[in-house]
């Protein structure tokens, strides 16, 4: 394989037609075909960029396959959202009566699916802590078709060992589908360890500019064309105006996520010493309880920490008032610094006693690094804790 810069940049050489340097943006929801013999080809072609496109279009092909040269997958599709990536992936690979086996510390929207929607169909779901390897093994039954992992999850950090997981579910006949959204392929690539299938929020880390929605599913070309035929009935389809954005933000993914991995680990070394700090989660911290499983299947630690705050709900509170460089929104992976109080932003969505149980507490403040100059944020962070109460 070559290196992630070239992959990012080259990725899609061959598939831009003529002479463009960047690719045209092919803004047609419909493509003309010479013959009826050759539409009857275009229609059926799995992913094929010249029939409709729901089906697949240049934009979309070119982008997947940077993502899936970065992943080291065969090959890959888009989705107007990751939500739309991990639904159709389930809705194409689950039939009533199957079992999932999720974990407890996820992205919502992954639990709403696996704990909400699917039961509808028959799908039955178990809820694993990730830390606990064994629970994995545990939780698996004949008819478990399933293992949705992330790793680090959203917002604990907290990880999986992606090995030991694939190995046991495997053994039980089980996929395992790997939300690589955190971590970003130049930190971590779930295929090598064994995964079946990788998926993303392409409107976080990848498209990196908050200025996209987008989702990706990679892997071998068998289990993405499945995904693919349910992907043209859920129509969840990425226009190609955004899918050529996603691309554009892609290019410089690689040189992004050093700044956001070298932001991230100086924050959490910087907040870790400060008295109205608790607790930094961080995987490249030493105190991270699964540090040395980080080392292991990261190559880089990622964006994104957590920060317990010792005031609890009022240090929070403090420390988000105090940020004069990062803003408060959801979302997380652009290159502006943004962080959350994880607890508010859900308390409309998921109840207090389901938050607290999945161990998401009032003090705590999720940061997303942007690619800001280290010192910049740094000071930013220490002048609004200092002002917090202790
Ligand atoms: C944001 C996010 C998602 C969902 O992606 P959307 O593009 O918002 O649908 C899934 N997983 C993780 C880890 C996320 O951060």
């Amino acid at each position: 394989m070559t290196g992630f810069g070239t992959a990012a940049v080259h990725g899609d050489d061959g598939l831009v037609p003529g002479g463009a340097v960047a690719p045209p943006i092919v803004q047609s929801a419909t493509f003309s075909a010479e013959s009826d013999e050759r539409f009857t080809e275009i229609a059926t072609e799995p992913r094929g960029s010249a029939f409709y496109t729901r089906y697949g279009n240049p934009n979309h092909a070119q982008v997947a396959a940077v993502v899936a040269g970065l992943e080291g997958a065969e090959t890959g599709l888009v989705t107007a959202s990751g939500m739309g990536a991990i639904s159709t992936l389930a809705l194409a690979l689950l039939s009533a009566g199957d079992h999932v086996v999720v974990q407890r510390s996820t992205y919502g929207g992954t639990t709403s699916l696996a704990t909400g929607l699917l039961p509808r169909f028959g799908v039955a779901c178990t809820q694993v802590d990730q830390t606990d390897t064994g629970a994995f093994e545990r939780a698996l039954r004949p008819e478990t078709r399933l293992v949705l992992v992330e790793t680090p999850s959203n917002p604990l950090l907290e990880l999986t060992d992606l090995a030991a997981v694939v190995a046991s579910a495997h053994a039980a006949g089980a996929l395992v589908v790997v939300d690589n959204t955190f971590a970003t392929p130049v930190n971590q690539r779930p295929l090598s360890a064994g995964a079946d299938l990788v998926w993303h929020s392409g409107t976080k880390f990848l498209g990196g500019h908050s200025d996209v929605s987008a989702g990706v599913v990679v892997g071998p070309a068998g289990l993405v064309e499945r995904v693919w035929q349910t992907a043209i009935v859920t129509g969840s389809t990425l226009g190609p105006v955004d899918a050529w954005l996603l691309l554009r933000g892609i290019r410089t993914l690689p040189l992004r996520v050093e700044r956001h991995n070298a932001n991230a680990l100086a924050l959490a070394r910087a907040l870790e010493r400060h008295p109205a700090v608790a607790r930094v989660r961080y995987p490249g911290l030493p105190s991270h309880p699964q540090h040395a499983l980080a080392r292991r299947q990261m190559t880089g630690f990622g964006g994104v920490l957590g920060v317990e705050l010792t005031a609890g709900r009022a240090g929070a509170a403090a420390l988000l008032a105090g940020l004069k460089l990062a803003k408060r929104a959801a979302s997380l992976g652009s290159v502006s610094t943004l962080v959350v109080h994880p607890r508010s932003m859900w308390a409309g969505i998921v109840d207090a006693a389901q938050l607290a149980a999945a161990g998401i507490g009032d003090g705590l403040v999720r940061v997303s690094t942007g690619i800001e100059d280290t010192a910049d944020l740094v000071d930013d962070f220490l002048a609004a804790l200092d002002a917090a109460p202790a």
